[in-house]
């Protein structure tokens, strides 16, 4: 197999990635970063951006990675299509094979892969994606205003973000499948306090309609029970908080991670336990989880390789 060494190598093209690059490209570090599966990562998937500092008028997820992507270049990154395949990171340099057919020796690594959001699998998520199918509440939760919205899901995520949408939202309808939530008991009071969520327990959401967007959702209680009901309820928005999936899976045997699978780093830095094996953004991040944390710890990312390499 074709074998090529390098200073640093980056994976994953989100917010971490690139601003890895920028980073790791200006101190000289001739990074190759690989874009994999989605280039530009989770945000070309959603609507606008207003929380990121910087653009007050806000700006397109894609316009954003776009810029981002063009940064990193102008500064001699060398961007390449390519996934990530198979790791070892018994000894340094560290290789990485990228689709079957190439093996990157690295000194340094920083794994920026992120995180993927869970969908139930229904084709209308698709055909509803950025018109009114979201997994991120944070990020367009302000489309919502006033207007009425579903969130899936009964875990802490489901209601944080049904709590988040709440403070915006005239009305949240919280679809769980079990007959309880799973969520941490102070959680799971402040939804079930809040007027403005009702709580469908032993709900499956099995499809959405509209004309131009998402318009309702067709509801099926104590599915597949002698009881099953099945009807619509109208929304204008979607989120689904079933939970993510870090996309740590090539790493797991070297690098320790929590029973999710994200990487668990040294706190307050992108260490991992591996030297000079590096984690940034969403793939070792279950707590924020936003561009503007996942950049920073992009930019830790490249300071500590380059240091790393120096010494
Ligand atoms: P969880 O795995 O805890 O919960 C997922 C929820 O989605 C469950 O209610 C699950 O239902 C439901 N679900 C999964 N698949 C489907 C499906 N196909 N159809 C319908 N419902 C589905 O994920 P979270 O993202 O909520 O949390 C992940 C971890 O992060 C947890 O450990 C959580 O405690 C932690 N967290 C902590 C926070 C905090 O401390 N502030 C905030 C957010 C998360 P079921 O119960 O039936 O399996």
């Amino acid at each position: 197999m074709e074998t090529e060494k390098v200073k640093c190598l980056i994976i994953g093209s989100g917010p971490a990635g690139y601003t890895a690059a920028i980073y790791a490209a200006r101190a000289n570090l001739s990074p190759v970063l690989y874009e994999g599966l989605q280039p530009g990562g989770q945000l070309t998937t959603t609507t606008d951006i207003e929380n990121f500092p910087g653009y007050p008028e806000g700006v397109s997820g894609t316009q954003m990675m776009e810029d981002l992507r063009k940064q990193a270049e102008r500064f001699g990154t060398d961007l390449r299509f390519g996934i990530a395949t198979a790791a070892d990171l018994n000894q340094s340099p560290y290789k990485v094979t990228i689709d079957e057919e190439k093996v990157i020796e690295a000194q340094t690594i920083i794994i920026a892969t992120g995180a993927t959001a869970k969908y139930l699998g229904l084709e209308d998520e698709k055909k509803y994606a950025g018109m009114g199918v979201s997994a991120c509440a944070t990020c367009d939760g302000f489309f919502y205003r006033k207007k009425v919205v579903a969130v899936v899901g009964g875990g802490d995520t489901a209601c944080e973000e049904a709590e988040y949408l709440a403070g915006l939202a005239s009305k949240v309808y919280l679809i769980v499948r079990k007959p309880f939530l799973r969520a941490s008991k102070i959680m799971q009071e402040r939804v079930m306090k809040n007027e403005k969520i009702e709580a469908l327990f032993e709900h499956n959401a099995v499809g959405l309609f509209g004309e131009n967007g998402v318009e309702g959702v067709h509801l099926v209680k104590r599915m597949g029970e002698a009881d099953e009901e099945r009807y619509d309820v109208a929304i204008d928005g979607f989120f689904l908080a079933i939970g993510h999936k870090p996309n740590s899976d090539i790493f797991k045997p070297y690098l320790d991670t929590d029973k999710v699978g994200y990487i668990m780093t040294e706190p307050g830095t992108p260490r991992t336990k591996v030297p000079g094996v590096f984690a940034a953004g969403d793939v070792a991040d279950p707590h924020y989880r936003q561009a503007i944390t996942a950049a920073a710890t992009g930019c830790m990312a490249a300071i500590e390789a380059e240091r790393y390499l120096l010494n």
